[in-house]
């Protein structure tokens, strides 16, 4: 049996290889860049006007209005001292433009037809004023992405502001599941007793989907040597990531390690000194990684957040580790008995976290119900407001 520490760490230590492929921007979200971006041209590319008002040259307490410059145009005549035009936001500031006057610090008095309005200023007029200028967030060539940077909505408007269609991604995991257990039924079908609804699918392809990864394809299968060897052989294929629930742990029926075994699948680790989860296997075969998650529902769920996601983060070139985390207080006290490490179901709320009642690896309702595993190192006493690790779900 290994620590949670090594567990992690062997993650970390396989080698891997990621593959790239250019995706459009529309469907780019949730990947990390396999390039580094670099700006094509200055950002802005022109001053431009961070207001609605005048564009004025020369400072003074008046001003005759010459023309006007809205968003995407330029201006057609020359701004010259003691001569202001009206501007808009984003518009492209004049040349020889001292400063731009915001329209509420400004009063037009209106002309006749022949001679031009009158602009007066109501305060004072700072050189440079209101311009976004040329530049002032990127400078052509600049670093604007590293890869591995991760594709989040800024991003994508990062992007397509720089005139992106397209960006190179790296390709996420393929991912299939197989469940095993002859107790298992289909929700829909008619449960006799004894039996129980298949229920560890569901909840794993929900956890992919929510981290942004998808489960390409599943199958339940019987406690049947020959059955799992088979269905392991048929997803050992064209697949990054295979996940196993159930049949695992030490029961007469328990087939999932014997049968990734006669597969050729090599086991990394067997066992991890954590609860819930400790019958965890994680293997390889050539560049196909395998877990196998111990069958208890909130077992499984909870060494997929903590175990199987590290992985498919770095095979999604990610820079990213685990579920995000948070050093919280302890709303209550609390004491973990037992002998191992334990990832407890929480709920995190107004900065503190508290421990949900229903912690057995078979419950999954507390863990529905909360949003974070708070992390308890050693069995020992803990009192209200001492600091927990708390892993965030959502
Ligand atoms: P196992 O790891 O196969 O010994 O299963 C441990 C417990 O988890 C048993 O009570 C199983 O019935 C239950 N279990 C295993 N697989 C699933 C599943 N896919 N959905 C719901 N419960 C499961
Ligand atoms: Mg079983």
């Amino acid at each position: 049996m290994i620590s949670i520490e090594e567990a992690l760490q062997h993650v970390q230590s396989q080698k891997i290889n990621t593959t790239s492929e250019e995706k459009d921007l529309s469907s780019a979200l949730g990947y990390h860049l396999a390039e580094t971006i670099t700006a094509p041209f200055d950002m802005p590319d022109f001053d431009n006007s961070s207001m609605d008002g005048y564009a004025v040259c020369g400072i003074y307490e008046s001003y005759t209005i010459i023309g006007e410059v809205a968003a995407g145009n330029t201006a057609t005549n020359k701004l010259e001292d003691g001569k202001a035009m009206r501007i808009f936001t984003g518009g492209k500031v004049p040349d020889n433009t001292t400063a731009v006057v915001m329209q509420e610090k400004t009063s037009v008095e209106k002309k006749t037809s022949v001679e031009k309005d009158v602009l007066t200023i109501n305060g004072e007029i700072t050189a440079g004023q209101n311009i976004r200028a040329k530049g002032g967030e990127l400078h052509l060539g600049q670093e604007v992405f590293t890869t591995g940077h991760y594709i989040n909505a800024a991003s994508l408007g990062m992007l397509a502001s720089l005139g992106k269609t397209s960006i190179k991604v790296f390709k996420k995991p393929i991912v299939r599941l197989i469940t095993t257990g002859n107790e298992l039924i289909t929700p829909g079908m008619e449960r006799k007793t004894g039996q129980i609804f298949e229920s560890n699918s569901h909840a794993i392809s929900g956890a992919l989907l929510q981290q942004g990864y998808k489960c390409t394809e599943k199958q339940q299968i019987e406690d049947d040597f020959e059955l799992i060897k088979s269905g392991i052989a048929s997803y050992l294929k064209q697949t990054d990531v295979l996940l196993l629930s159930g049949g695992i742990s030490v029961g007469d029926y328990d087939y999932v390690k014997a049968a990734l075994e006669e597969n050729g699948v090599e086991e990394i680790y067997y066992k991890v000194f954590q609860k819930p989860g400790k019958p965890l296997y994680f293997g390889r075969k050539d560049d196909t990684f395998v877990f196998a998650l111990p069958g208890n529902p909130a077992s499984s769920l909870s060494c997929f957040y903590i175990h199987v996601l590290p992985l498919l983060q770095r095979l999604s070139g990610g820079k990213r580790n685990g579920l995000p985390q948070v050093n919280l207080p302890l709303a209550h006290d609390y004491e973990l008995k037992g002998d191992r490490p334990a990832f407890l179901k929480a709920h995190v709320y107004n900065n503190e976290v508290t421990i949900l009642d229903g912690q057995m690896s078979s419950m999954i309702r507390s863990m529905a119900v909360g949003n974070a595993l708070a992390f308890i190192p050693k069995p020992q006493k803990l009192d209200s407001g001492d600091t927990v690790q708390c892993l965030l779900i959502s």
